[in-house]
């Protein structure tokens, strides 16, 4: 029987590999990270576990995957974490 194996991302703070619905796209646009819900948004992404965002900042893993070496905004990011904790 054929099955059909969900694609994998692994989580930028914590590195575990996950099917990737269970992960967030975020995407850094400008100095912003969006969060890509849909994941339909261009350019390259970054995904993780929205229990391993505190992680990600602690770890500049969001500056190590866009390797960008500014400050990036997570208003976005922290909204949606706090909608969904909700
Ligand atoms: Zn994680």
């Amino acid at each position: 029987m054929f099955s059909k194996k969900q694609p994998q991302r692994s989580c930028i703070a914590c590195r575990s590999l996950e099917n990737w619905t269970d992960l967030i796209r975020t995407v850094l646009l400008g100095n912003e990270i969006k969060v890509d819900i849909n994941h339909r948004m261009t350019g390259r992404g970054a995904w993780l576990h929205g229990k391993c965002f505190p992680v990600a900042i602690e770890r500049k893993a969001f500056n190590r995957s866009f390797k960008y070496e500014g400050e990036i905004k997570f208003k976005e990011l922290e909204n949606y974490l706090k909608n969904l904790s909700n």
